[in-house]
C-alpha cells in the first residue's frame, strides 16, 4: 500500500513571514502605524516634548506601531539610539526601522535587516554600484566617495557647484538622484524611496492605511507625503518641502516643531484619544 503523502504545513501569510524575521512581535491590529523621520523630526523639538512623545510611544506599544522612516543607515540609527537613550528612546523602541532613505527595511530591536523586505530592492540595485561609482566620482561638487552605500549610495554635496544635468546624466543609468536639506545627494534605484518603501511594508503587514500617519521635515520625505497618506509637515520643515505643500491634499503643516509637531497632526487627524496621560 502507498503511504500516505506529506500532509503540506498551511502557507504562511507575508505578515506571518515578515514576523518570522522579526525580535520584535508586532502588535496584532494597531489602532495607529506611526511613521517618523528621524533629525528634524522624532529627534526635533524641545526636550520636554521629546520626552512626552518617547514616554508615550513606549507605554503603548501594543495599540501603537512605531517605524523609523530615515535617511541615516543602520549603523548611525544604531549609534543615535545610543545617545537618545537617557530622553527614552532606545534599541526596540521602534517595531520597524526603514533606512538608507528608503532602501533598507530592518527590526527595530535587532538592526538586522528583513530580508523579505530588502531583497526585491537588492535585486534592482545589483550592478549599479560598479558602473556609477566612477561616474559620480567625477563629478564637480561631489564628495569623492560615499558616505554610505547600503543598496544606494549617498555624498555630501556642494549645492552651488553641481550641475543638474550631471545629476541628469547619472539618473539616465536607471537610478533616482535625490538632493536634502541641501547638502545630501542619495543616489537609489529607481523608484525606491522612503514612500515606496513603506507602501511596500504596508502590504506585507496587510495594515490598514487610514491608521497611519506619517511626518517628515526635508524633501526625502516629500515621497513618504505623495503616497496620500495622512501625513504631519513639522513646523520645522525645510523650504523646499513647503514649496510642495499645496499639491499634498493629505498633508497637515504643523507648528510645533520636531515631536510637538508630530503630536499636533496626531490630535489634526483624531488620535487624540489614545493620548491618555501621558501626552
Ligand atoms: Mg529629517
Amino acid at each position: 500500500m502507498a503511504a500516505a503523502p506529506p500532509s503540506m504545513p498551511p502557507a504562511r501569510s507575508p505578515r506571518e513571514l515578515l514576523q518570522g524575521q522579526l525580535a520584535v512581535s508586532l502588535p496584532h491590529a494597531p489602532a495607529l502605524v506611526l511613521v517618523t523621520d528621524l533629525d528634524g523630526t522624532l529627534l526635533g523639538g524641545g526636550d520636554p516634548w521629546r520626552r512626552r512623545l518617547y514616554g508615550w510611544l513606549q507605554a503603548e506599544r501594543e495599540r501603537v506601531l512605531h517605524v523609523f522612516c530615515t535617511g541615516r543607515d543602520l549603523a548611525s540609527v544604531a549609534r543615535v539610539l545610543g545617545q537618545e537613550r537617557e530622553l527614552g528612546l532606545g534599541l526596540g523602541s521602534p517595531h520597524l526601522v526603514i533606512g538608507d532613505v528608503g532602501s533598507t527595511v530592518a527590526c527595530g530591536h535587532t538592526l538586522e535587516p528583513l530580508p523579505l523586505a530588502t531583497d526585491p530592492i537588492e535585486a534592482r540595485w545589483a550592478g549599479l554600484p560598479e558602473r556609477l561609482l566612477p561616474l559620480l566620482a567625477r563629478i564637480p561638487g561631489i564628495a569623492s566617495q560615499p558616505v554610505t552605500a547600503q543598496r544606494r549610495l549617498a555624498y555630501l554635496i556642494d549645492p552651488a557647484e553641481i550641475d543638474p544635468s550631471h545629476l541628469a546624466e547619472i539618473e539616465s543609468h536607471g537610478v533616482d538622484c535625490l538632493v536634502s536639506d541641501n547638502r545630501y545627494l542619495d543616489v537609489l534605484p529607481a523608484g525606491v524611496n522612503k514612500g515606496s518603501t513603506l507602501l511596500a511594508l504596508l502590504d506585507l503587514l496587510e495594515l490598514d492605511h487610514g491608521r497611519v500617519v506619517t511626518a517628515g521635515d526635508t524633501l526625502n520625505d516629500l515621497a513618504m507625503f505623495e503616497t496620500g497618506l495622512q501625513s504631519v509637515m513639522v513646523g520645522n520643515a525645510e523650504a523646499a518641502l513647503l514649496e510642495a505643500l499645496p499639491r499634498l491634499p493629505r498633508t497637515y503643516r504643523a507648528r510645533g516643531h520636531g515631536c510637538e509637531g508630530i503630536v499636533e497632526g496626531l490630535r489634526h487627524f483624531g488620535f487624540a484619544h489614545l493620548f491618555g496621560d501621558l501626552l
